[in-house]
């Protein structure tokens, strides 16, 4: 065996992942198609630290959330990763949104993402003065972190640990029997590499991998769906100091205020669904980002908005259906030793990364 386990993926679950099996003494590979380390969904998002609110009680979402949200503040504080426990308002802008705040409040408290504060539109004015609604919800244990950061410590634990990364290796096929897994890597002419263990942390190619993998049965690989999130920047000084939500959409979390460290403002990502994996801009959205913020910023003067970055959710619902729970399937779940597939690793994956590699490690231990 060439290795106890590969990893494809060089994302932050990837990463995460193979930290958490290396440090057990498994030898460990990763690698990572491009040309450097989470240059996909893992650079492309809000960079938030969620504290598990929305999702639904019991489902790897809000379990894998709130553990992770908890390791990862330890990991940034232990390893001296920037970030920042800003905290978030959740806003209604109608007498209707708050009975949303009032079941945001109910699950938050279920699913342990800690007591949300209620507040009127005073106490909000008196937080973030450029914040108009009628009541809103204070989110203590939100926060914003640099991915690159975490990801530079997840790749240097790994590497102490005695594992490796190789850039510009792309998995095209897997072979998994119970002697072991055969992985090819594309322009490899030295024969497939083998281990004990392959997890695929693909991302948005998580399918494609899986597809690709023998003898998976069909019924295991999900369809892959993308929606495709912009955003756009606030030029200027910053009105806000929190992060500021509106009431969730279906298929994301609405047209958001996110910070960076900084202290710089962007608003996103909307939704929009795509046909493949593309991050160009497309069409001016100004307009319909302007009605969306305006609801609860009034003063945007939008002449101050400019088009930054897009990202794409990996995501194993159709439009208009409910969205889907994290998919990591194990050995129990497929039937092949040695092999777990991650699908669907949408937000708060960011968050959830840390308690991800925990959960990968466990169904390969089981
Ligand atoms: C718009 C948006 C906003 C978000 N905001 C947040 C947030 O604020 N907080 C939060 O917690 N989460 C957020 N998320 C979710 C979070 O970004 C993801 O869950 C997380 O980054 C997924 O990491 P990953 O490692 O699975 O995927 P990726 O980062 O996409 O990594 C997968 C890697 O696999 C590589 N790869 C692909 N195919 C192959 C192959 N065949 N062989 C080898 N390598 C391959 C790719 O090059 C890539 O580097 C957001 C997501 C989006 C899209």
């Amino acid at each position: 065996m060439d290795f106890d386990t590969i990893v494809a993926g060089g994302g932050v679950v990837g990463l995460a992942s193979a930290r958490a099996l290396a440090l057990t003494g498994r030898r460990v590979i990763v690698l990572e198609a491009g040309e450097r380390i989470g240059a996909q969904t893992s650079s492309r998002n809000s960079g938030v630290i969620h504290a598990g609110i929305y999702y639904p009680a019991g489902s790897l979402k809000a379990r894998l959330c709130v553990a992770g949200r908890d390791l990862l503040y330890a990991y940034c504080a232990e390893r001296g990763i920037a970030h920042r426990r800003c905290g978030k308002l959740i806003v209604a802008t109608s007498p209707a949104e708050t009975d949303v705040l009032r079941s945001y409040q109910a699950s938050a408290v279920r699913n342990g993402a800690g007591e949300l504060a209620w507040l009127g539109a005073d106490e909000v004015a008196a937080l973030e003065p450029a914040v108009s609604c009628v009541a809103a919800l204070h989110s203590p244990r939100t926060g914003i972190i640099d991915a690159s950061e975490l990801m530079q410590a997840l790749l240097g634990d790994l590497e102490a640990a005695g594992g490796l990364l190789a850039l510009r290796s792309r998995v095209t096929a897997v072979s998994v029997s119970t002697a072991g897994c055969e992985v090819l890597v594309a322009g490899e002419d030295g024969g497939p590499l083998q281990a004990r263990e392959f997890v695929n942390a693909a991302g948005l190619h998580a399918a494609e991998v899986a597809r690709a993998t023998r003898p998976l049965d069909r019924c295991h690989v999900p369809d892959a769906y993308y929606a495709r999130g912009h955003y756009y920047s606030l030029s200027g000084s910053p009105p806000f100091r929190r992060l500021v939500y509106p009431i969730a959409e279906s298929a994301g979390l609405g047209t958001h205020v996110t910070l960076d460290l900084a202290g710089r403002v962007r608003f996103g990502p909307d939704v929009e669904w795509i046909d493949g994996i593309d991050y160009r801009f497309g069409a001016d959205r100004r307009a319909e980002f302007a009605a969306a913020i305006r609801r609860y910023y009034p003063g945007l003067d939008a002449s101050r908005l400019a088009p930054d970055y897009t990202g794409i959710r990996p995501k194993i619902s159709a439009p208009g259906a409910p969205a889907a729970d994290f998919r990591i399937d194990g050995p129990a779940r497929h039937g092949l030793p040695g092999l777990v597939n991650l699908f669907g690793i949408e937000s708060p994956g960011l968050t959830s990364s840390l308690a991800i590699g925990e959960y990968v490690r466990e169904l390969l231990s089981g």
